[in-house]
């Protein structure tokens, strides 16, 4: 977007709420069972969500395109996202589906942490999510988007952490998630494994902040693309929202449990 306006003052407010040192604990968590049961799994669990970029991110780009250091280089704070032809935003699309899938893992007694405590704010920044995450000690965590392929490709894509100094310690227990993940997602969304991002959905990258600066197993998901009229009608759908947050559920429940 070339013209940029200067955000109101609400939105700033916002804004500084969410880079003040008391907002790095990310939002509070529902209180949270301790002992596992058959009707709550989770209990004693902490997860950790990402839905990414944030509603009003555009209004604010002297803030988003501030550089921050991702581990290995300097990437801009965050991006607005992509947006469907119609004008669905990517901000909006992640925030719904982290919402149903944070209710799902409450039911089954999961702690779970969110980077974000609306869809109307700006940020905060990609470095400072990781940080939320980490501090919360999550014993996993996923990131939400779609993407803004091109206008043939369809098709959802997980990708993972990089072994560098940060998160050694959790690749492969990423993979192991990352590949409880493919398997519920392609099962219940009914939405393909991409066809032009990574290799049978799996795509490793060492270039965002997400992954590079995180303590604890984590994976970001490209749910489908949002510049494919296919795609589009399964991502707009909100029945197909509660089915992806369903399929990320199980997946979550079966790394953390070894049961669905
Ligand atoms: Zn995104």
């Amino acid at each position: 977007m070339l013209f940029a306006p200067t955000p109101p003052p609400a939105f700033r407010s916002e804004l500084a709420a969410q880079i003040s040192p008391a907002r790095v604990q990310g939002v509070p968590a529902r209180a949270a069972r301790a002992v596992p049961t058959r009707a709550h799994p989770l209990a004693g669990r902490v997860v950790g969500i990402d839905p990414g970029h944030n509603g009003r991110n555009w209004s604010d780009p002297s803030f988003i395109n501030h550089l921050v250091w991702n581990g290995r280089q300097w990437e801009t704070c965050d991006t607005t996202g992509t947006a469907t032809d119609s004008g669905y935003p990517e901000a909006q699309f992640n925030w719904q589906l982290a919402g149903r899938l944070r209710r799902d893992l409450t039911r089954e007694g999961a702690r779970v942490v969110l980077t974000r405590r609306n869809n109307v704010g700006v940020g905060p920044c990609v470095n400072t999510r990781s940080q939320i995450i980490n501090r919360a000690h999550a014993n996993v965590a996923i990131d939400i988007h779609a993407d803004g392929g091109p206008a043939w490709g369809r098709g959802f894509a997980i990708l993972l952490p990089v072994a560098d100094r940060q998160n050694r310690r959790v690749i492969r227990r990423s993979y192991r998630f990352a590949r409880d993940l493919r398997g519920r997602f392609r099962a219940v969304t009914g939405m393909p494994i991409s066809n032009y991002d990574g290799s049978d959905g799996l795509q490793p990258r060492s270039d965002l902040a997400g992954l590079n600066l995180t303590t604890v197993p984590k994976v970001l998901i490209e749910c489908g693309n949002m510049r494919n009229t296919t795609d589009v009608s399964l991502l707009t759908s909100r029945s197909w929202r509660h089915r992806a947050a369903r399929a990320m559920a199980q997946a979550i429940t079966k790394y953390l449990t070894g049961r669905i």
